[in-house]
């Protein structure tokens, strides 16, 4: 243990002065092609020895991260501009070629283009007969936009716990939760990396269930060369203003099935029949729907941005794989780990592990406010989902004291059953979190990030002595 702590403060007084990059050369010349960055910023001894910024000292960086969402107006706005004066907003064929182009984009068959995310897995889990008295498998290290469509469907969420190296759903911990009610599963492909889709398809054969992709966070990342989204019985994605395809408000539901997908678009259009758009009434409805259509303005919004989405992924990919190199060799930093068959990551966040004793105990709230002072915005990222008030909301429902046994729906039963130890250390302690528009930026912008940390790692124990 000595010797060890020994070697790494060693390792670290070493490349405070012969700079990190040119131990991690190799990774920084596999890494680099498309990034298209200056000379990267290495860390000197005496900018890592420079006052930490929390305590008055100069931040790291002072310059602002890469806007999100971008809008280019000369490329962006022709098509735009040309719907909102022809003044046919509602539906209609813009969106159309939304949808075609999504599902060119993905190799998938079909897409719908409905109003949110959210209400994609609403659509698809109704389509895939989802409902009250069944039960649906979900990591808990999630959006709450991922659980929220379980309840509305009336069906129970149950929570598998994580792989903490993935951050994903860990395939080892289904088979476990599987009774008669299990229905479906929902893999997360939780921000941006892809769960492991083989392990989990080959236990929902098994065991029938239905395999509905939550890909909100996934756009474009890929298992063996293949679009995450396009594995299950449906896929759904967020075009949220945030996401890595941003139209401010919108989402898709992907499928090869296409009587699944004919039964998403009535359903998507009050249940009339399929093709039948806006301004049709009497329809002569055939299904039980509601109402989640895309304008067509929001459709020209995501037709632009969907031009940049593949250079953008491969950019993210690129700083990713480069940040990742730079800051697994400072203690106490643990990057996310990747399935070895994924071939592209959408990386919506990058999120690595912060573990505080390699930084001699300080607590990752003083970490994150150190890291943000020295002008690296970070997050902690998601609190636990299995054990919040909205549950025990919905099991106190009319609907769900019919549809499940009394001791189903006691709340305190129901959060010890759904305990998720790896997931609560996740959220509670260790996950750290940067957003995908600083993987936008340059090579130089990646070394900021990473000379913050080493900084805030080389002088933790003054931030210590302070408090
Ligand atoms: C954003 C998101 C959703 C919901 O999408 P909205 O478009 O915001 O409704 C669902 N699941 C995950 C994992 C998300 O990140």
């Amino acid at each position: 243990m000595p010797t060890n702590k020994f070697s790494r403060r060693e390792f670290i007084r070493r490349n405070s002065l012969t700079g990190l990059g040119a131990v991690l050369a190799p990774a920084v010349l596999t890494g680099t092609s498309a990034s298209g960055s200056s000379s990267p910023a290495l860390p000197t001894s005496s900018s890592l020895a420079e006052p930490l910024a929390l305590l008055g000292g100069k931040p790291i960086r002072s310059k602002q991260w890469p806007v999100w969402p971008i809008w280019k107006p000369e490329q962006d706005e022709k098509q735009l501009l040309e719907v909102i004066r022809s003044g046919i907003w509602s539906r209609a064929t813009v969106v159309s070629e939304f949808e075609a182009q999504w599902a060119a984009t993905l190799g998938v068959k079909r897409s719908l283009a409905v109003v949110n995310g959210t209400n994609a897995l609403i659509a698809a889990l109704a389509q895939l007969d989802v409902r009250g008295g069944d039960e649906v498998l979900v990591p808990p290290y999630t959006f709450i936009g991922t659980v929220a469509p379980v309840l509305a469907t009336g069906a129970m969420p149950v929570f598998v716990d994580v792989d903490p190296e993935t951050f994903q759903m860990n395939p080892a911990n289904i088979e476990a939760k599987i009774t008669s009610r299990t229905k479906a599963i929902i893999p997360v492909h939780i921000l941006g990396l892809p769960a492991n889709m083989p392990q989990i398809l080959a236990i929902a054969k098994k065991h029938n269930l239905v395999v509905i992709e939550d890909a909100c966070q996934a756009h474009l990342a890929e298992i063996d060369h293949q679009k995450v989204g396009t594995f299950g019985d449906a896929g759904c994605f967020s075009f949220q203003n945030s996401k890595n395809l941003a139209i401010g408000e919108g989402g898709a539901v992907v499928s090869n099935d296409d009587a699944f997908m004919d039964r998403c678009f009535s359903y998507h259009n009050y249940g009339n029949p399929y093709g039948m758009v806006s301004g049709v009434i009497g329809a002569g409805t055939l299904i039980q729907g509601t109402k989640m259509r895309l304008t067509e303005y929001q459709a020209a919004i995501g037709l632009a941005q969907l031009k940049r989405l593949d250079a953008e992924t491969t950019t993210r990919n690129t700083n990713a794989a480069y940040l990742k190199a730079k800051i697994r060799s400072i203690p106490g930093i643990v990057p996310y780990k990747l399935y070895d068959n994924v071939t592209r990551a959408a990386f919506h966040l990058f999120p690595f592990r912060y573990q505080k004793e390699a930084f001699k105990g300080l607590p990752r709230e003083m970490f994150l406010k150190a890291l943000a002072a020295e002008g690296i915005p970070c997050s902690k990222g998601y609190a636990t989902l299995n054990n919040m008030p909205y549950l025990d909301d919905a099991f106190r429902s009319k609907n769900y004291q019919k549809m499940y046994p009394k001791a189903m729906l006691n709340f305190k039963g129901y959060v010890e059953r759904n305990h998720c130890p790896q997931n609560d250390r996740l959220c509670n302690e260790e996950a750290v979190w940067f957003t995908q528009n600083m993987l936008l930026g340059t090579q130089a912008d990646m070394d900021e990030i990473a000379n913050a940390i080493e900084k805030i790692y080389t002088q933790a124990d003054k931030l210590l002595s302070q408090k």
